[in-house]
């Protein structure tokens, strides 16, 4: 049977953190669903379509294993509809702790056959985070190197129209 795993978050947009855990991630699955996992309500910078799109441009392009999508629904439900059984996160500090502790064990009251699966960040991507490059990027600050170009430049793109 074939291990297959979703990875859920905003990534709005998507971060060299974020990059560094699917990488590792497909290592250890054999196919990985990059979900776009979105609440219609609340305001992101980049829409959902500009998410997707950007870590389609980021991504190894001949991987066949990973796949990119969206939803705005139950995330066990999604799991299960794509023949999964794994949701993968990534855990920075311990202040992500609580939080996704919260998360996998009411996940796993929705849906017993779904387990969450965590991997630690790559020290050097410890700090990073969409939203405090999106405040630093906001103001003016380089965030070179923390996110791939095609990002930094989305970003720089964002800010100067904002202005
Ligand atoms: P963020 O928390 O940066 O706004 P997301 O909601 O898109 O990002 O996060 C999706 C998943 O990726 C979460 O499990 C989150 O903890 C993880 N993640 C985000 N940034 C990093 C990072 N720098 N290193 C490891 N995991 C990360």
């Amino acid at each position: 049977m074939k291990k297959i795993a979703v990875y859920p978050g905003s990534f709005d947009p998507i971060t060299n953190g974020h990059i560094d855990i699917i990488t590792r991630a497909l290592r250890m699955f054999d196919e990985l669903i990059v979900l776009v996992a979105y609440n219609p309500v609340k305001t992101s910078l980049f829409t959902v379509e500009e998410r997707m799109a950007l870590i389609r441009d980021v991504l190894i392009r001949d991987e066949q294993r990973l796949h990119v999508d969206c939803s705005a629904g139950l995330l066990v439900d999604y799991v299960r509809s794509r023949g999964a059984n794994v949701i993968l996160r990534g855990l920075r500090a311990v202040s992500d702790f609580e939080y996704e502790f919260q998360m996998a064990l009411i996940n796993r009251r929705l849906n017993r056959d779904v387990e969450t699966v965590f991997l630690m960040t790559g020290y050097q991507w410890f700090y990073t985070s969409s939203n405090l490059i999106k405040e630093a990027a906001s103001l003016g600050g380089s965030v070179k190197g923390l996110v791939p170009d095609a990002v930094l430049a989305q970003l720089q793109a964002k800010y100067n129209h904002q202005k």
